[in-house]
C-alpha cells in the first residue's frame, strides 16, 4: 500500500509524534534530510502588498508618531526612553524634561540625578537616565550638539540600537526606514506578510517587498494597524481595511471596511 503524501504540517506533526513515541531500541537508519526550500519573502503577490499599503495610505496619508518631541534630539531621547514603556507614559515624563532640556548641552547641564528624578515613572529609569546623559555628552563632544543623520553614528550612541536609529532616521530625517517594534513583528508573522524569527529578519523582508513609493510611512501604518486593529490578543477583523487580503488563518472576517473617499 502506498503511503499518503503528507502536507508539510502533517509531516511535522508525524515527526513530533515519532519523537514522543517510546523507542523500540532498534535505531532506524538516519534518513537524509530533505533540502529546505528557500524561505519565501512573503505570502502575498506584489499587487497584494501594494494594495495593503495603498489602503493604509488612503486612511491616513501622513501618519505621525505618538511620542511627543520638539526636535531630533528630543525625539532621540523619547525613543530611548520608550523601550518597554508606553508612548503615553513617556510623554507624561518628558513634558517637564523637554521644557528644561531640549538640547544635549542643556541635558548635560541638568545632570543625571535630576533626569532620573524627572523620568522615574518610566520602567528602567535609572539606566535610561544614565544613557540620556551619556548620549548627550557624546553628541556635544563628537557631533557639535547635533543628532547625526547616519545609522552607524546613531547606533554608536549609548542606549541606541537599530530600532531607535530607524525611528529617528524615519521621523526626524524622512528616511524610508522600517523600525520593527512588537506590533510590526506580530503582524509580519501573523499575516505571513514578512515572517521571521527576529525583528531584523522581519525588517529585511519588509524592506524587500514594500514598494519604494510607499516605504516612507510603512512602519507607522503597520504600528497603527497593530496597535488599534490587528491587536495582539484579539484582532478586530470586523474593523479591518485589509480583511479580504489578509492571509491569517485565524481571521474572523474577510470583508474589508470601506475606505474613506480619496480626494
Ligand atoms: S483580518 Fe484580522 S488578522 Fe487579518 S489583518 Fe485584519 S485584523 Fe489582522
Amino acid at each position: 500500500m502506498k503511503a499518503a503524501i503528507k502536507s508539510p504540517k502533517s509531516a511535522a506533526a508525524a515527526e513530533a509524534g515519532a519523537k514522543a513515541a517510546p523507542q523500540s531500541g532498534v535505531k532506524a537508519p538516519a534518513r537524509p534530510r530533505a533540502k529546505a526550500a528557500p524561505r519565501r519573502k512573503t505570502a502575498y503577490t506584489p499587487a497584494e502588498v501594494r494594495a495593503i499599503f495603498e489602503r493604509f495610505q488612503a486612511i491616513d496619508p501622513e501618519p505621525k508618531g505618538e511620542l511627543d518631541h520638539v526636535n531630533p534630539f528630543t525625539l532621540l531621547v523619547a525613543v530611548v526612553l520608550s523601550a518597554q514603556a508606553t508612548d503615553v507614559g513617556v510623554n507624561k515624563a518628558t513634558r517637564e524634561l523637554f521644557q528644561l532640556a531640549d538640547t544635549p548641552e542643556k541635558m548635560v547641564a541638568l545632570g543625571e540625578e535630576r533626569v532620573r528624578d524627572l523620568i522615574k515613572t518610566i520602567g528602567l529609569y535609572r539606566n535610561k537616565a544614565k544613557n540620556t546623559i551619556a548620549l548627550s555628552e557624546r553628541l556635544v563632544a563628537e557631533h557639535g550638539g547635533a543628532v547625526p543623520r547616519d545609522r552607524a553614528s546613531l547606533e554608536a550612541l549609548p542606549g541606541v540600537g537599530r530600532k531607535t536609529a530607524n525611528v529617528v532616521l524615519n521621523i526626524a530625517f524622512g528616511e524610508p526606514t522600517i523600525a520593527v517594534d512588537t506590533h510590526i513583528f506580530r503582524i509580519g508573522n501573523r499575516l505571513h506578510l514578512a515572517e521571521g524569527k527576529t525583528p531584523d529578519a522581519v525588517e529585511a523582508k519588509l524592506e524587500a517587498i514594500i514598494p519604494a513609493d510607499l516605504k516612507r510611512h510603512a512602519h507607522h501604518w503597520l504600528i497603527l494597524h497593530g496597535r488599534y486593529i490587528c491587536k495582539a490578543r484579539r484582532p478586530e477583523c470586523e474593523r479591518c481595511p485589509i480583511a479580504d487580503l489578509c492571509k491569517f488563518e485565524g481571521k474572523t472576517n474577510d470583508v474589508p471596511v470601506p475606505l474613506p473617499a480619496l480626494a
